[in-house]
């Protein structure tokens, strides 16, 4: 059975596509045929693994226009991992479906044509809350929450998880928070460890025993279209996203079973 992760934090610069990019990068490289599908209008995922293409349509098409979903849909370079990339046109998306009152079930209606072909799915999304991280929500089963361990980290979690419980209601019975993740945590400073300690005692056991350290290969990554395993396989962004993938994994399992 397929999973469908939306990462989401309407913070930006929390590490969501650094997470998204390299779950699906570590999903793929575990055997699961993986769909990362790019619903930032910045697009920082879909470049993360395929060249730009302005000729060829993007998520606005798909979501908005007549093109499958299929048809957007490009292979990267990692066997197992496909991307179906945004554009800055996605940023449209919002006015052109205003007054649809389909508009927070596009991509769940339109994904669901492909889901056949994937084992997993991971969403990246912009930093808001807006029609385009709901649409994200309403087709998932769940949701990642990445906090960086700062002094105003939970600010805008708890409405991201009114949103959650929202959505829970109606559309999406079957939507549920995974976990939360630590990230860009660095143990020089005494503000990542407090806030940490902070959120873990906020989440309790929804947290992920898997904190992502600062990495600078993390950063670097990207740049060369590659995941931080082939980029960086020793490093430590590579072992805690490791990490992170297998916790991911056993907590989907162990709900499957439940
Ligand atoms: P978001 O998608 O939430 O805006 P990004 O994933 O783009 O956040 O991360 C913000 C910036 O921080 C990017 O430049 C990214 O390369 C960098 N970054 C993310 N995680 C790490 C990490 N663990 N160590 C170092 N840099 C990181
Ligand atoms: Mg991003």
């Amino acid at each position: 059975m397929r999973s469908t992760i939306t990462v989401a934090n309407q913070k930006g610069g929390v590490a969501k596509t650094t997470t998204s990019v390299n779950l699906a990068a570590a999903f793929a490289e575990a055997g699961r045929r993986t769909l990362l599908v790019d619903l930032d209008p910045q697009a920082n995922a879909s470049v993360s693994f395929v060249a730009p293409d302005p000729q060829a349509p993007s998520m606005l098409e798909a979501l908005a226009g007549d093109v499958r979903f299929a048809d957007i849909i490009r292979p990267t370079a990692i066997e197992g991992l496909s991307v179906a990339p945004s554009r800055i046109s996605l940023a449209k998306l919002e006015r052109q479906l205003l007054g649809d009152l389909d508009a927070h079930y596009r991509l769940r209606d339109r994904i669901q044509f492909v889901y056949d072909a994937f084992d997993a799915v991971i969403i990246d999304t912009p930093p808001t809350l807006g029609l385009i991280t709901v649409n994200a929500l309403v087709a998932s089963d769940y949701l990642l929450l990445p906090l960086q361990p700062s002094f105003y980290a939970l600010e805008g979690a708890d409405d991201l998880l009114d949103t959650v419980e929202q959505i829970q209601r109606r559309p999406n019975p079957d939507l549920s928070l995974l976990g939360v993740v630590i990230t860009l945590y660095d143990s020089r400073t005494r503000i990542a460890k407090d806030a940490s300690r902070r959120i873990r005692s906020h989440f309790g056991r929804r947290m992920f025993r898997t904190r992502i350290r600062r990495n600078v290969r993390l950063e670097e990554s990207p740049a060369y279209q590659e995941s931080i395993f082939s980029f960086a396989p020793r490093s430590a962004g590579a072992a805690d996203y490791r990490r992170l993938a297998k916790e991911v994994l056993e907590r989907v399992e162990a709900n499957r079973s439940s």
